[in-house]
């Protein structure tokens, strides 16, 4: 338990209906009563029971109309005393409680100190904790699905059993080699190979399921490629269904990148918008080009727009050869006028493409050519499924099951017990840093110092 108490306002700053001061720790209840002034004082109120009055300023004046409520710990948000005031939500207002609050004792509150209190206290796990930020974050329902499920514990249970099963079976190896005496390990390498296959399969399951939820948090990168005056910016107009980038019949007019974000089945779309990618006719156009070829690389998917009108150039040839290792769509445009590019033009270049026919003009193709994307990078799976998990998280799940694989490759090479133990805990490591079993300082400032403070 910690020694001293803490205070922030817990809602957005600015003007609003309301503002809410947490205040957290021993001293909780007595910095609110000391600035609240109700028909009966907070000490003399039950927890969880809302008390009508005044915020008083240091001389007993009232400054505005309040509720006030406390929780008793550790039936609290950070599991030890809680006192709230509700505002009026005026800047001032509410930074003049906390001021308040702070003259009485408590401390200002660090980024994310009452979730990281709520995790020291052992009311939330670690998972739980990164899912309140997954909460806060999502912009689509489906993104914030998936925060719910992780709150709600299913990725932390789901974990701390793995965790147990690991552990004991890592007892169980270990325990064979203390007494070897016995002849006979307490479990032969076949079982405790089975035993860890099944580990393997069922994290493996996990870890779509949360790499799902990173995507409907993170979305997808798509860059828009091709020469100049293919349609690009019409697309991305098409895609946004208003007019934000310019569009012009004068080649290389879309000297920058431009990227918008939209949303497609829960999954978050950054479409970025490059210049053409071809011979620069000035310096500016140079740069614009320059830029391109950096997001051709760092999207996730790319999508090669042609101009169906016209026959395909040397420059698209270039492109479609530079394209094809990478992660691509091809989509032939302005197919409202006759195609002298078509599908089977395509084929012989790049045979194996997802192709798509399109009029960016008209809008039409376009929910197949978004439905690939998605697809693309999040499989044909559903995505109702999802677990929110940091790329972290993801991280060290992937860590976890590569210490199993390595656990069962040395138990089928017969390379002995001990050597899948150590494996063993390779893995047991990994899931620590997840749940927080075992984390560091340093670790927790990392994952905290991304909240709001008050949160
Ligand atoms: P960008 O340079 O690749 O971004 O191309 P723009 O989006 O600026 O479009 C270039 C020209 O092609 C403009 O005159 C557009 O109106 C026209 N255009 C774009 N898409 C279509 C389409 O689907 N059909 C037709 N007919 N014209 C299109």
């Amino acid at each position: 338990m910690f020694e001293d108490t803490i205070a922030a306002i817990s809602t957005a700053w600015g003007e609003a209906g309301i503002a809410v001061v947490r205040v957290s720790g021993p001293e909780a209840r007595q910095i609110v009563d000391s600035v609240f002034s109700g028909v009966k004082p907070l000490s003399a109120t039950p927890p969880r029971y809302m008390r009508n009055g005044f915020l008083v300023d240091a001389k007993g004046e009232p400054l505005d109309k309040v509720l006030a409520v406390w929780f008793r710990r550790p039936k609290s948000f950070t599991g030890e005393d809680v006192a709230e005031i509700q505002c009026h939500g005026g800047t001032l207002v509410a930074r003049t409680c906390l001021d308040l609050c702070i003259s009485k004792g408590a401390r200002h509150a660090e980024p994310g100190e009452f979730t990281r209190r709520a995790f020291i206290n052992g009311r939330i796990d670690l998972t739980q904790a990164e899912a309140v930020l997954g909460i806060i974050r999502s912009k689509s329902e489906e993104a914030l699905r998936a925060s719910s499920r992780v709150l709600e514990g299913q990725l932390g249970e789901y974990l701390q059993d793995l965790y147990h099963e690991i552990l004991d079976l890592s007892a169980k190896l270990e325990v064979g080699l203390d007494f070897p005496e016995e002849d006979i390990p307490f479990l032969d390498d076949t079982e405790a190979s089975n035993r860890l296959l099944t580990f393997q399969q069922s994290l493996e399951d996990l870890l779509d399921r949360c790499r799902t939820g990173f995507l409907l948090r993170d979305g997808i990168r798509v860059a828009l490629v091709g020469r100049p005056n293919v349609g690009k910016s019409s697309l991305l107009n098409a895609l946004l269904q208003e007019s934000r980038a310019i569009v012009t019949s004068v080649p290389g007019t879309t000297r920058d990148v431009i990227e918008e974000v939209l949303t497609y089945r829960g999954v978050p779309l950054t479409i970025v918008d490059t210049a053409g990618i071809g011979k620069p006719a000035d310096e500016v156009e140079a740069i614009g080009i320059e830029r391109a070829e950096k997001e051709l690389h760092r999207a996730e998917v790319r999508v090669w727009v042609i101009d169906g009108s016209e026959d395909l150039t040397e420059a698209d040839r270039d492109l479609a050869a530079r394209i094809s290792p990478l992660k691509h769509v091809v989509v032939i445009n302005k197919a409202d006028l006759p195609l002298a590019t078509t599908e089977g033009t395509v084929r012989e270049i790049l045979p194996v493409s997802p192709v798509f026919i399109i009029s960016a003009q008209r809008g039409e193709g376009l929910e197949k050519l978004k439905d690939e994307i998605v697809s693309m990078i999040a499989g044909s799976g559903t995505l109702d499924a999802g677990l929110n998990a940091s790329s972290r998280q993801i991280h060290e799940l992937q860590q976890c099951l590569n210490a199993l694989a390595d656990s069962r490759k040395a138990l089928d090479k017969g390379l002995g017990q001990d050597v899948a133990g150590t494996c063993l805990s390779d893995a047991l490591d990994s899931l620590e840093r997840v749940l927080g079993i075992q984390v560091d300082d340093p670790l927790l400032d990392t994952i905290f110092s991304q909240f709001c403070v008050g949160k």
